[in-house]
């Protein structure tokens, strides 16, 4: 059963957060989890790109019922979009899929900061809105932008960010999928090891890291979400 919040997001100062991450340096992604939801409550809510269910699984092992956003910008791959359809029917949670309800254009391709401001983080934060705290999935190895992500810190409006995953690496990931047969996109198969919208999104070669294959010849390296 979800707990009442046991504090708000404003009742935890800049101090407590940096005493947290440190603590937290040396936990689990399962403490981390069980910590936030104690926390947090019915306050706290799951963002999922629909990668791999990693995060969403162990949530909902700990959270049953919990609230998992996942932004559905018009332009995922078919294999997201049936990824995202197999996550509401194998996982005890609340998928609550948000979009723009934009007409399909080119911004992508002109503005494609304002693209994902207005189709993905736009409709993921007012999603967040009614929520004092969020998880994500975020890794430090997925990009040397996130090498420093602490685990817990201040977000917009004063949204406490979760991220249990932090320290986690390929590895990590590879041994949780086979210990617990969670679901992956299929477009991991296929090349693809960061996955995106489709117009943004390449597979990858031999040696590039993980996330080349996003917005791949642009200086865009992220949606903004994390920022
Ligand atoms: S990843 Fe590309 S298509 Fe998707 S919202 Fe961002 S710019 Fe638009």
């Amino acid at each position: 059963m979800r707990t009442t919040p046991a504090v708000s997001s404003c009742e935890l100062s800049d101090t407590d957060l940096a005493e947290l991450s440190d603590r937290f340096e040396d936990a689990s992604a399962l403490t981390i989890v069980e910590w936030a939801v104690a926390t947090f409550g019915d306050r706290i809510a799951v963002t999922a790109s629909m990668a791999d269910s990693v995060l969403v699984h162990l949530v909902s092992t700990i959270a049953p019922g919990i609230d998992v956003v996942f932004a559905d910008t018009g332009y995922h791959f078919p294999e997201t979009l049936s990824t995202a359809a197999a996550v509401r029917r194998r996982y005890p949670i609340e998928l609550k899929v948000v979009s723009s309800v934009l007409p399909l254009d080119d911004l992508w391709r002109t503005d494609p900061d304002a693209c994902c401001a207005r189709r993905k983080t736009g409709p993921i934060n007012d999603a967040l809105l009614g929520y004092d705290a969020w998880l994500s999935g975020l890794r430090r190895d997925e990009a040397h932008t996130r090498a420093t992500t602490p685990i817990v810190s201040r977000g917009r409006q004063d949204r406490i960010k979760v991220y249990p995953l932090a320290r986690w690496t390929d590895a990590d990931v590879a041994e949780y999928v086979a210990r617990h047969d969670v679901i992956v996109n299929p477009l991991f198969a296929l090349g693809y090891p960061s996955i995106g919208c489709w117009p943004c999104t390449r597979t990858t070669d031999t040696g590039e890291h993980s996330r080349a294959g996003r917005w791949a010849g642009l200086a865009k390296t992220e949606c903004g979400l994390h920022l």
